[in-house]
């Protein structure tokens, strides 16, 4: 009897049909009833979709729009007809579920025709994703501005590029989808603006990789307003007026609004269903809302995040499908799988660059008040000899106690997308800066290098992390007073001729061990190079030599660079920076030669970094005859930069540079004159250079004067003091630095500082010049040392020759704080911009 009942008792449980309801029918939903129809085969499957289509690749849109992908049936991955037949899914497309009732377990449906009906079920799923952000703001609603979710909103904008009415579009946010919007109607033939209120685009990166974004969508001809707040849209006949609060305003075709998405909770909300503190569904680990009957997945959700076990929102595809297979199995078989969270991996596409991202960036755990400490390094993409090797940027972000990862970023052109794979994974399994270290790649030299950037990154962070490298990094180092450390370029001569960090000297890595007694002991020391790695070594040489507090600037000169070059607004010039050969350039022409591309010498600097590409231009042009041209392709970003600062300062001429799919090329034509020639010719520039060889009192006076003169005339003003004319920039109070014996006897014989400075003639054993002095102040007339203030506060250069402190001792630190150290490719470089240039 007992065995009977058992029996009737399962056979009964068996016959039961469950019913799984499921709202959503896209990414996070489709994938459910997919996934439950093949764990159940008797089960009853209704999908609920409020739009027209299911199970659409949202992702692909922008690319339909753009005309990249051709055919829209591209973006239908499965039709609701080819739902039902092959899985067996009441797939109800054009029904908006309207509400839930969980006591009742039931929702009502509005149907196609407008009439509503209620459907029971077991077990309900939420998948509703999010909805686009729309604030109101005056004039929102005008025709014109759209957003982008769905297939509906991509027909609307398709057909609105293919009336070829918009030649100029704005997109408002400069987020993943915003920016994908910008390349594909760039690519569909608009000119496009993005207009973004934060200082920075691709919000899940961190400042000074986004930067590279924004230069690459400047050359690209995007106009980028960052930090620029919309107010107000305005119809103005056929155009649209998108006015800014700074009181700017741009006229376009259309606007596309992309600021981000909200997680459509308005149903589960209606229910009693709880939301979090992000107002996202509240889920647990299997998924389950506060009702024991109802799942939620996707972007409608939010989720605690694994590394800082805050709540957290997550709009991404891949989180999504994985939730849904996550899911089907709980509704089916009973809370048996745990979602173990996601950390926000993405990658995105912006023209030819790829910008990826995994775990938190730096900002976000600065803002959390989390401890962490980061690595930036630049490697290529497989090895530098192998053809095409492109360059990227890594960062990692890791704990300064245990290692521990907590986030990645990797902006490149190639490879980029393994590497954050790679990373994300041993992040998702609480991995260290050490695991990086442990990872077996595959290699061959097309691919990647025997040491992997991911491994690199290992590397450079370990060293950070043991104490052996103490890191400063460009923000620190960017905020640092000067006169309060010593910098010091390690790279080469020709590579610092390129552009230096103002106040720094150069002292190459390979001649560090002899010119050590030149280095201060009393100063912290700052050392830089290229990228970071000739630093690291500088600075272990350092260490093992007895200096105790010496930093290495993370990223090299490449970072800096790349993070305080200003981004500036369309139509505004280029802000003051570090210095000119910082500014970035855009692609343009000089159109100074006259020579034909037909006698261009083809020159490949590919995977070469600095000063490779530059010294192949050299080696180039050194052998054609003047006048005639050379095209240089190099992957260095900074090469379109240092090249020409090169030209400027050898009297070639830097003709155009543009980039394409992360290569850049240069054209550079072979100066018609020499460059003693160039310098005496009569320049088209109208600053004045200054040579002041002299220290005697009235001439340096002189010169004082003249500068100040000049400057008062707006132009640009440089002093380069060599040999004797240093001894006008001396600190009166200098701090004690080690000298070798020759340093010692000049330091004995030349004068201390301004102060005691001679008269040419009359000095009649320092009374002339005391009485010059005097008289000067009886007249009022301004010493020497308040002339030479007012040149300085007036923004007149001050240029210390390196190799007469080289040759006379003289070290950095002895100097004015506000003097640069430059060689005579630095002041060739002020000269040509000059009309004006005096030897004294
Ligand atoms: C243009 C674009 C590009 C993207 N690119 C990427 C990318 O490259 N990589 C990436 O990881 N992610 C990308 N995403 C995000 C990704 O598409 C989403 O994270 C993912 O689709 C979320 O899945 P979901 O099921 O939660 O929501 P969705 O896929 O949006 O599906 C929700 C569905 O629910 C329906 N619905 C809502 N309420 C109801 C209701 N009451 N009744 C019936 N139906 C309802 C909606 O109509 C919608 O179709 C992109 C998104 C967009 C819009």
């Amino acid at each position: 009897m007992s065995i009977h009942l058992s029996l009737s008792l399962q056979t009964n449980k068996t016959n039961i049909i469950m019913k799984y309801l499921i709202i959503g029918g896209v990414a996070g939903g489709a994938t459910a009833a997919a996934r439950i129809r093949r764990l159940k085969e008797d089960a009853e499957i209704i999908l609920f979709e409020k739009g027209e289509h299911i199970s659409y690749a949202n992702c692909g849109l922008p690319y339909y729009i753009g005309g990249v992908i051709a055919e829209r049936e591209k973006l239908l991955v499965q039709t609701p007809e080819g739902f039902r037949q092959r899985l067996n899914i009441d797939v109800r497309v054009n029904s908006e579920v309207v509400s839930i009732n969980p006591k009742e377990k039931t929702v009502t449906v509005a149907a196609p025709d407008g009439s509503r009906y209620t459907e029971s079920y077991d077990k309900l799923l939420l998948s509703p994703g999010a909805s686009p952000v729309r604030p109101p703001l005056p004039g929102i609603d005008n025709e014109g501005i759209y957003t982008l979710r769905n297939v509906e909103d991509t027909d609307i904008i398709k057909a609105r590029v293919a009336s070829g009415t918009v030649k100029h579009a704005v997109i408002v946010g400069g987020g993943f989808i915003g920016l994908e919007m910008a390349e594909n109607l760039t690519h569909a033939g608009a000119e496009v603006s993005v207009v973004e209120m934060a200082p920075q685009v691709m919000a899940p990166i961190d400042f000074s990789m986004a930067q590279i974004a924004h230069s690459h969508l400047k050359e690209k001809g995007v106009r980028l307003y960052l930090e620029t707040a919309v107010k107000s849209f305005a119809r103005i006949g056929d155009k649209l007026e998108v006015s800014f609060a700074d009181g700017r305003s741009i006229v376009t075709d259309m606007v596309i609004l992309s600021i981000g998405v909200r997680p459509n909770t308005a149903l589960a909300t209606s229910a009693g269903i709880e939301l979090g503190e992000m107002r996202g569904i509240k889920v647990n680990d299997f998924l389950r809302t506060s009702d024991p009957d109802i799942y939620a997945v996707g972007d409608a959700i939010e989720f605690p995040h694994p590394i800082s076990g805050k709540p957290w929102l997550n709009y991404l595809a891949g989180p999504a499908n994985r939730q849904a297979r996550i899911v089907a199995d709980n509704m089916v078989l009973g809370d048996t799988t745990r979602y173990e969270g996601a950390i926000g991996t993405s990658i995105a596409k912006v023209f030819d660059l790829t910008v990826a991202a995994t775990g938190l960036p730096a900002k976000r755990l600065k803002s959390e008040g989390i401890p962490y400490l980061t690595a930036t390094l630049h490697p290529s993409s497989h090895a530098g000899y192998y053809p095409d090797a492109l360059p990227m940027t890594i960062k990692v972000i890791f704990s300064p106690t245990d290692g521990k990862l907590f986030g990645a970023q990797i902006v490149g052109y190639d490879g980029v997308d393994k590497r954050i794979d790679l990373i994300a994974q041993v992040i998702k399994s609480g991995g260290t800066v050490d695991t990086l270290t442990h990872i077996e790649q595959a290699y061959a030299p097309p691919f990647s290098s025997a040491k992997d950037p991911v491994a690199i990154a290992g590397y450079v962070a370990q060293n950070i992390l043991s104490g052996k490298m103490q890191p400063i990094y460009w923000r620190e180092l960017k905020d640092l007073r000067s006169g309060e450390y010593l910098l010091i370029d390690v790279r080469t001569p020709m590579e610092f001729a390129t552009g230096a960090l103002p106040g720094a000297i150069n002292i190459p890595l390979d001649s560090m061990r002899e010119r050590l007694p030149e280095i201060s002991t009393h100063l912290p020391i700052v050392l830089y190079c290229g990228v970071g790695l000739r630093g690291y070594l500088a600075s272990n040489i350092l260490r093992l030599h007895g200096y105790s507090n010496v930093r290495n600037l993370i990223g090299g000169i490449k970072t800096f660079r790349t993070a305080t070059t200003p981004v500036c607004a369309p139509d505004d010039k280029p802000k003051e920076n570090i210095n000119d050969s910082m500014r970035p350039i855009t692609p343009q022409t000089k159109a100074n030669n006259t020579n034909t591309a037909s006698h261009a010498v083809r020159i490949d600097a590919c995977g070469l970094s600095c000063p490779g590409p530059i010294m192949k231009l050299k080696e180039a042009i050194d052998t054609l005859p003047p006048g005639h041209t050379i095209e240089v392709i190099a992957t260095d970003p900074g090469f379109p930069r240092d090249a020409e600062a090169w030209c400027n300062s050898t009297g070639n001429h830097f003709i155009s540079s543009e980039a394409s799919a992360g290569k850049h090329k240069v054209v550079v034509s072979r100066g018609l004159v020499t460059n003693n020639q160039l310098n005496n010719q009569t320049s088209n520039g109208k600053g004045k250079t200054f040579v002041l060889f002299s220290d005697d009192l009235d001439k340096t006076l002189a010169t004082f004067v003249l500068a100040n003169g000049a400057a008062a005339t707006g132009e640009k003003v440089t002093i380069f003091f060599t040999f004797w004319g240093l001894n006008a920039i001396k600190k009166p109070v200098k701090p004690k630095v080690r000298k070798d014996i020759f340093g010692k006897m000049f330091s004995m014989m030349l004068p201390s500082d301004s102060k005691s400075l001679k008269l040419s003639k009359m000095n009649m054993f320092g009374a002339g010049s005391k009485m010059m002095r005097h008289i000067m102040k009886h007249k009022n007339i301004d010493s020497l040392e308040q002339l030479r203030d007012a040149a300085i506060n007036a923004g007149v250069e001050f240029i210390a020759c390196q190799m007469s402190m080289d040759v006379m001792g003289v070290h950095r630190e002895e100097l004015l704080d506000n003097v640069t150290i430059g060689g005579v490719a630095t002041y060739m470089n002020r000269a040509d911009h000059a009309n004006l240039n005096l030897f004294i």
